[in-house]
Formats: C-alpha cells, structure tokens, sequence
C-alpha cells in the first residue's frame, strides 16, 4: 500500500470518528436538556410547600378554636357550678362567656378558611403530580432512545479506534505528523479525494501537470488551493 492511499484512509476513519463524536455530544446534549422535567419538579416542590404551609395553619386555627372551646366550658362550669353567688361576679362571668363564644365564631370561620385553603392546596400538589408523571414518562421514552443510540454510536467508535490502530504503524512519523497539521488547520479535512481533475475538498480543477502528480501514488502532493494531501484513488 502507498502511504497517500493510507492517509487517505486514516482521514476516512478519522471524519467517521469525528462525526460519531458529533453525534453523541448532540445525544449528551439532550440528555441533560431535561427543562421540562425540572421545570415540572420545581412546580411539585413549591405545591408541596404551599401545602404543608396550610396544613401548619389549619393545625394552628384548630388548636386556637379547641383552646377557645376550653375556656368556654371552663367558664361554663363556674357559671353553673352553683358556687358562685355574688350577682355581680355572676353577670361579668356571662359576660365573659358571651364575648368568648363571639370570639369562638371568629376562630371557628378562620378554621373553615384555613380547611378549605388546604384542600386547594392538596389539589394542586395532585395537579403537579400528574403534570411530572407525564412529563418523565415522555422523557423516559426519549431517555431511553438516546441510550440507545449512545450504546450504538460507542460500539463504532471503539471499531473505528481499532482500525485506526491496525493502520497507524503503517505510516510514517512525520507523515502522521503532517497529516496532524493539517486535520487541525483544515477543519479535520487532512487528505482530500480528487477526481476528474478537482480536489473535492474544495473544487479546485487542477492543471494536468498537478492532477498527474496527485496521481502518483507513491509521492504526496496537495491542492494548490486549499493546501490538503490530494489522493487520487
Ligand atoms: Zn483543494
């Protein structure tokens, strides 16, 4: 084999690995694109703060009307228990019942708006729920199609690898060396094929003199343009 048809094949195996490893940064990419996912946790995070914010005041409004309630039945017993004589102690007491059970009403709507804050709010951390199953369930699907496709396009590179191995000892240092240069320089396009007298790298037509050195297998020559190894097979 010649060194320009190895170059030629390196560069083959080299723009397979280049556009396998385009291909699985676009699936990383997407793999941890998840906006939608996080943005659906986020919504459940916060429904479920609000509900656990309304279930401490509804649990606090509760305690407050079974406080109230006490005081009233505290107040109650002393009313009728028959000890106390003294009309005037008896009238402030009544009053006192009476202005605790005004206050037991205020308590008691506090509570009713405190129950039915929760259950808006029970309501919506379900919402949620359902919002992120459906959601991860269609993330799950495209998740696991990108693994898939990631799965694939690994088993290519380590094939490409091993070809690239299996042909690298055949060409020379400086000649890799060379090749290095100009994959850098030529956006990864080191060896160009030319066919019909045109490097079809970047469509020069070349004079005949330049396509018959291309030819010569044994001796590298590049584009007079473009400045890539032509290799005309
Ligand atoms: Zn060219």
């Amino acid at each position: 084999m010649t060194s320009v048809l190895m170059l030629y094949r390196l560069q083959k195996i080299d723009s397979q690995l280049d556009q396998v490893k385009n291909r699985i940064a676009e699936i990383d990419r997407l793999l941890n694109e998840d906006s939608a996912l996080r943005a659906a946790r986020q919504a459940l995070s916060d429904a479920e703060q609000q509900q656990a914010k309304a279930r401490q005041t509804l649990k606090q409004a509760e305690n407050q009307v079974e406080a109230q309630q006490l005081k009233i039945e505290e107040s109650e017993a002393s009313l009728y228990g028959g000890r106390i004589h003294n009309p005037k102690e008896l009238q402030d007491l009544q009053n006192d019942v009476a202005s605790l059970k005004k206050y037991l009403l205020v308590l008691e709507n506090q509570q009713l708006e405190a129950m039915l804050a929760l259950e808006e709010a029970d309501t919506g951390v379900q919402d949620k729920q359902a919002d992120l199953k459906t959601v991860e369930g269609q993330h799950g699907n495209e998740h696991a199609a990108h693994l898939g496709s990631r799965n694939t396009l690994q088993r290519d590179i380590e094939r490409l690898d091993a070809e690239r191995k299996a042909l690298t000892p055949s060409i020379s240092l400086d000649e890799i060396k060379l090749y290095d240069r100009l994959r850098q320089q030529k956006r990864g396009i080191a060896v160009a094929a030319a066919a019909d007298s045109a490097c079809e790298a970047c469509g020069t037509t070349l004079t005949p003199a330049e396509w018959q050195n291309a030819r010569n297998p044994s001796k590298i020559s590049f584009c007079p343009t473009c400045g890539r190894i032509l290799y005309a097979g």
